[in-house]
């Protein structure tokens, strides 16, 4: 009798995952079969269970299977697949961490070194029961299909901190890496969440000279302070827009700052985090995901402030591999494993997101939780 293996099916926004088994199937050439040992639980997912997205993800649900943050095991290799991206070999048990998205490579943009803008990458199918079964994070194994780009996670990381690498931390060291932040510059990240966090543990690693955190949550910004940010502003008490601009104005001597990024997810905080960019800096837009976010602001200011604004969803795949060399080589230094605050076995995953979810009762008691397959 074939193997079967769990995977966690949503039915309705807001309510109960349920576990459904499917038959483990064998990798054909090139893929691997991985089982998988943590997913995390991401802003996004939130979105997601919530039905901020049902644009994409369809209403109602369709025996719904999302996730997109995890790693895990390799359980079978393909025939042919015997290195990982970076030409270091692979071996049945080996820990690894892959791509959430499967940019095409064979088109017009990914030949200009823009795969994290490819228009023709696949997504992960997300309807239940379509073969290969296993294409998402909350479930036991993962179908790597074949000459995907996948990356040896190194021993030295724990995969409580490597499971949303392919996510937060990829992100925003694309993202920072693409806004052409140098050693020396000042960084503004607003909002100190799993996004933020990673940000300034990046910009320290890029060689920031001064990084400034906003948020209004205090437990955050002590997380921000102990990630390496010089500054921290409280929106809570710095109350208003002009209050926030004078404060990073003051902190930059005048001018304001080389580079500010967006991992807040309103965009009402877009028009003050253009306010506060030097002359000529880069505004970096990573946080707002969800469809109807609107921000009105005036084009002359744009054009005579230089201001460059440059916004991504997605990293080329070289930023994987690069952000687990910065975990390896920062161990100790940035306190990655306090991002993930909770860890719930799979078939606790409704107890998961209930107590995620930051917009009801629950708001404020998680700061981050973690799906456990091991
Ligand atoms: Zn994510
Ligand atoms: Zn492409």
């Amino acid at each position: 009798m074939s193997k079967t293996g769990r995977v966690a099916v949503l039915r309705d926004y807001g309510g109960e995952f349920e576990l459904r088994e499917y038959p483990v199937p064998d990798p054909e050439p090139g893929a691997i079969l991985v089982r998988l040992t943590r997913a995390g639980v991401c802003g996004s997912d939130l979105h997601i269970w919530r039905g901020e997205m049902k644009d994409v993800y369809g209403s109602p649900p369709q025996d719904l299977t999302f996730g997109h943050e995890m790693c895990g095991r390799i359980e079978r290799l393909g025939a042919g697949v015997t290195a990982d991206a970076l030409g270091q070999p692979l071996r049945e048990g080996d820990r690894i961490a892959w791509l959430y998205v499967f940019p095409c490579g064979r088109c017009r943009v990914c030949l200009r070194d823009e795969m994290a803008n490819c228009p023709r990458k696949l997504r992960a199918n997300r309807t239940a029961g379509t073969p290969p079964y296993f294409n998402n994070a909350y479930g036991d194994y993962y179908y790597l299909r074949p000459n995907h780009f996948v990356f040896r996670i190194p021993d030295e990381v724990t995969d409580d901190v490597a499971a949303p690498a392919n996510c937060a931390l990829s992100q925003v060291l694309y993202g920072l890496t693409k806004a052409g932040l140098r050693q020396g510059d000042t960084l503004v990240v607003q909002g100190a969440g799993g996004l933020g966090l990673n940000a300034i543990a990046v910009a320290r690693d890029m060689g920031a000279d001064r990084i400034i955190a906003i948020d209004g949550v205090a437990g955050r910004l002590a997380l921000a302070r102990e990630f390496g940010a010089d500054d921290t502003l409280d929106v809570s008490q710095l109350s208003t827009p002009e209050r926030r601009i004078d404060a990073v104005r003051s902190l930059t001597g005048g001018f304001g700052a080389d580079v500010v990024v967006d991992v807040v997810g309103y965009p009402d905080v877009i028009p003050e985090g253009l306010r506060m960019l030097r002359s000529g800096g880069i505004y970096l837009e990573i946080g707002n995901i969800a469809p109807g976010n609107f921000f009105s602001y005036d084009a002359t200011a744009l054009v005579r402030g230089g201001a460059r604004l440059i916004a991504m969803a997605n990293y080329s795949p070289w930023a994987l591999g690069e952000a687990l060399a910065l975990l390896r080589r920062s161990r100790g230094r940035f306190p990655f494993e306090k991002i993930m605050s909770h860890v719930f076995p799979l078939e606790r995953i409704s107890d998961a997101f209930r107590q995620a979810e930051w917009k009801g009762a629950g708001a404020g008691r998680i700061s981050r939780a973690a799906i456990s397959m091991s």
